[in-house]
């Protein structure tokens, strides 16, 4: 089958594109301009013609999707922007919104063969920062609390509010697109909903600073000790490493009773001293950071339920200490470490 990648030269959307061609899928990948695809072209080229990229210059506009969704059977949708970085909350909620109606749009008018979307949303668009904790998320939150921050606060809401509420208004609108539409189209709807990614990088980036978010983000904590002591062990997240996520993006296309589901892939909590540890197994160079901090009296204020993923997509996850293991690695390939 064929499968149109939205956002084929980013973080996340790179490994996704590679774990398809390499089960035999033909791919079609958009990006916002011809030079953004040079680098996802030659990474590929073994491939030879199953991997076709297109220029989809602004995702907003209306019919961007409509000659990208033409013969494909599967569209897996990821373009959209993850920073933290917006002073209008528009300029992160138009992008998220309009890019993944706009997909829904256009294959409901053009994409006569399309038999499923699968959209990458986010734990963004699930937790709630007001919720009392500890609170272990499921598929049954949403996280309607940015959005009112975002309502009332505007340009002032936090910039991890307006992140998430793009997120979660753009998965709200994936549903009911599909929901009013769903008698009318011959393909299902499946959302993946992954917290913090990370892991090894495959897409085109030149220097540290200009990593994506997340990657980012891992990189200045644990390879250059940005945080402090009470940081590295009070403060976390939830994860998954990106080559288990790309995986997801196959399984969903896969598995036919992951229809109408949207479903968190986690594969747990960590607080940022279990990243330090797990990489100075490798790396015993790297800051030590906090000596004293206990994995196993960690507490999470934050998680998810991993149960459904594990019932309907059957997805293994890699152990937090060999993710560690293969950044370092790939970044002391860099020469970045
Ligand atoms: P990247 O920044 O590496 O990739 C984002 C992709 O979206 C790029 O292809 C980028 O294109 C495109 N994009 C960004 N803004 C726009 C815009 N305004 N119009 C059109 N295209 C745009 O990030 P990730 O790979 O991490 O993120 C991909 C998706 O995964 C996003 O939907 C994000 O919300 C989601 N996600 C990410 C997580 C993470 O930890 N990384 C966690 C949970 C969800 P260009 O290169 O041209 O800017």
């Amino acid at each position: 089958g064929k499968v149109l990648a939205t956002g084929a030269n980013g973080y996340i959307a790179i490994w996704v594109v590679k774990a398809l061609l390499e089960q035999g899928y033909s791919v079609r990948g958009t990006v916002r301009s011809e030079s953004k695809g040079t680098h996802l072209k030659e990474r590929f080229k073994s491939y030879g013609d199953k991997l076709e990229v297109v220029v989809v210059e602004d995702i907003t506009k209306e019919g961007a999707f409509d000659e990208a969704v033409k013969g494909v059977d599967v569209v897996e949708h990821m373009a959209s922007p993850f920073h933290f970085n917006a002073e209008d909350p528009n300029e992160l909620i138009t992008p998220a919104v309009a890019g993944t109606s706009g997909v829904l749009q256009s294959a409901l008018l053009h994409g006569k063969d399309v038999k499923r979307i699968v959209v990458l949303a986010s734990t963004a668009a699930i937790l709630e920062t007001n919720r009392s904790a500890p609170v272990v998320f499921t598929e049954d939150d949403w996280n309607n609390h940015a959005i009112q921050q975002v309502e009332t606060k505007g340009k002032d809401a936090s910039p991890a509010d307006k992140y998430q509420a793009s997120k979660t208004l753009a998965e709200k609108a994936a549903w009911a697109f599909y929901e009013q539409h769903k008698n009318e189209v011959k393909w299902d709807l499946v959302v993946l909903n992954p917290p913090f990614v990370f892991g090894p990088v495959l897409h085109a980036v030149d220097s540290p600073e200009s990593l994506n978010t997340s990657a980012k983000e891992w990189y200045y904590n644990v390879v250059k000790g940005r945080l402090d002591q009470e940081a590295l062990a009070n403060s976390g997240s939830s994860y998954v490493d990106v080559r288990d996520l790309a995986e997801a993006h196959v399984l969903a296309i896969r598995k036919e009773e992951a229809s109408g589901n949207r479903i968190i892939i986690s594969a747990g909590a960590f607080k940022w001293q279990d990243w330090v540890n797990a990489s100075r197994l490798v790396a015993p160079e790297l800051p030590p950071g906090n000596t004293s901090y206990k994995r196993e009296k960690a507490v999470h204020q934050r998680s998810y339920d991993n149960s459904k993923a594990a019932k309907l997509l059957q997805l293994p996850y890699r152990t937090l200490e060999a993710t560690a293991a293969d950044c370092i690695a790939d970044f002391k390939q860099k020469g970045w470490l």
